[in-house]
């Protein structure tokens, strides 16, 4: 493990010295009252310029990202983020806009640029998924979860509707139930067919008048596209049960069909998915969220007009509105870098990624089939899930798969979801890697099956190759260091 910088201190060594106070400096302190002066001087560490540069730069180097390892978290589509966007983002009229500045009223035209780009992102978001309107407040797809579920709840309210359950099928990101829950709504749990999609004859028993929503992730969290999609939109519509799309997997199907058109009526888009902005360590994110015409009135504040001399606005008086969810513009600087990226790749663009990301996801299926068991076994969409049970019975789990490609250079695969595949690794390359960094990691995990069979017992010192090795998990759930 590298020092702490405090470790590194050495006394009176300096990186940077502060000028002289000027004399109005000096004449300004002493209007500040004496009690507001420190004593004793912070404890900073003492280090020299390069002494800053190496310790970042190699704690940086400890850190796996997009930028240097192949990253196939399942569900998370960690693709990546083209340096263009990130270039337009850091351009100074963008990234020192403040948000306190006016929007329209005395001097407001510095604000034009930037709700225009939001306004625009809107029509772009509504134009891809077949949604009537696009709020971009949310800063996360769960945030955007709990917001499209207030939505719901406030046009259930509304319309007089006596709703109290939410459907969401056992193979569901943990996201959903929770959000139907903070929602105020009983989540009913809809276990899959051997198809892995969600069971028909369960959710028609299950579906009644007081079902406020179906939760549906599609394709699945198995990567698996479900067929009866319009029936069950037609049985819940039937009941004003609305559908809502968890957007997590759109990476499997942009370009190619709508959620809209599919009959949802409510979406979240995870923008730091499908849309290449930075994950950023769980954020920052933006959970932007769709919905039909119906729901607009609920939408959350503020949301921005286009006014009739071409100028745009916030609006905040709505009278039926679900109130704030975020603060000003949402998150800006991510809601930017995707706009971007929609302009950069374009229609044809935007069709070509979900072809290559189910081809790539297929490819890995098929190369890794005889290895590795497949629980359901058919054509994928964007990811495919595999099971170590066959290299369980040798004792090496999928967390132990995980540790040994740590060590070959790439990021683990998702394991451990969805929750009803035993020992699942939950692998999606996204359309973003080249066929030879997909064979190696290919080459990996065949060499990894392989060396399951005949040498086990060296999978428990895994990972070798970094600095904190296998983690202690039990003594990690016992001797907490925080408690809440
Ligand atoms: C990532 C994910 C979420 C939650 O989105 P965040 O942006 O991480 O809050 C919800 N559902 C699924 C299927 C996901 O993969």
């Amino acid at each position: 493990m590298s020092k702490l910088i405090f470790e590194k201190s050495i006394p009176n060594r300096k990186g940077y010295s502060l000028p002289e106070l000027t004399d109005s400096e000096k004449e300004c302190n002493l209007h500040i009252p004496s009690k507001y002066f420190a004593t004793e001087p912070p404890e900073l560490p003492e280090v020299s310029e390069l002494d800053v540069v190496r310790h970042f730069t190699n704690l940086s180097l400890e850190n796996v990202s997009l930028d240097a390892n192949f990253y196939p978290l399942g569900s998370c589509t960690m693709k990546y983020n083209p340096k263009a966007c990130e270039r337009i983002a850091a351009m100074d009229g963008f990234a020192s806009l403040h948000p306190l500045l006016p929007q329209l009223r005395g001097g407001g035209m510095l604000t034009q640029g930037a709700l225009e780009v939001l306004h625009e992102t809107e029509n772009l978001l509504c134009e891809i998924v077949g949604m009537d309107a696009f709020t971009l407040q949310p800063m996360a797809g769960a945030h955007g979860e709990l917001t499209g579920i207030m939505l719901i709840a406030a046009y259930h309210c509304d319309k007089g509707n006596k709703k109290t359950k939410v459907l969401i099928p056992d193979s569901a990101h943990g996201t959903n139930p929770s959000s139907a829950t903070i929602g105020g709504y009983k989540v009913v749990t809809v276990p899959s067919d051997a198809n892995g999609c969600m069971d028909m004859n369960a959710f028609e028993e299950s579906l009644d008048e007081s079902v406020a929503a179906i939760m549906l992730t599609s394709p699945n969290t198995l990567g698996l596209f479900n067929p009866d999609i319009h029936t069950l939109a037609d049985k819940a519509h039937a009941v004003d049960a609305l559908l809502y799309y968890d957007g997590a997997n759109l990476n499997a199907i942009l370009g190619k069909i709508r959620p809209g058109d599919l009959g949802f009526d409510v979406v979240h888009l995870n923008l730091h998915k499908t849309f290449a902005t930075p994950h950023g360590g769980g954020g920052p994110g933006s959970g932007p969220v769709g919905v039909k015409e119906s729901l607009i009135p609920y939408m959350p504040t503020s949301i921005i007009v286009k006014r009739q001399d071409g100028t745009f606005a916030l609006e905040y008086k709505r009278e039926k509105s679900i109130g704030y969810i975020a603060p000003f513009y949402g998150n800006f600087g991510i809601l930017l870098r995707a706009y971007v990226y929609i302009l950069l790749l374009g229609k044809e663009g935007l069709s070509r990624v979900s072809e290559n990301a189910v081809i790539n996801a297929n490819y890995i299926m098929a190369k890794l089939r005889d290895k590795y068991d497949l629980p359901y076994n058919r054509s994928c969409m964007h990811e495919s899930v595999f099971s170590a049970t066959r290299q369980a019975k040798n004792g090496v789990t999928a967390l132990d798969v995980a540790k040994a490609l740590i060590d070959r250079g790439f990021h683990p695969p998702t394991i451990y979801f969805p929750l009803i595949v035993k020992e699942a690794m939950m692998i999606e390359p996204t359309e973003t890697e080249s066929k030879e960094e997909i064979d190696s990691f290919i080459q990996a995990m065949l060499e990894i099956a392989e060396l399951a069979e005949t040498d086990s017992e060296s999978f428990h010192a895994l990972p070798k190759t970094k600095s904190i090795t296998r983690l202690d998990e039990k003594k990690a759930v016992k001797d907490k260091i925080f408690s809440v």
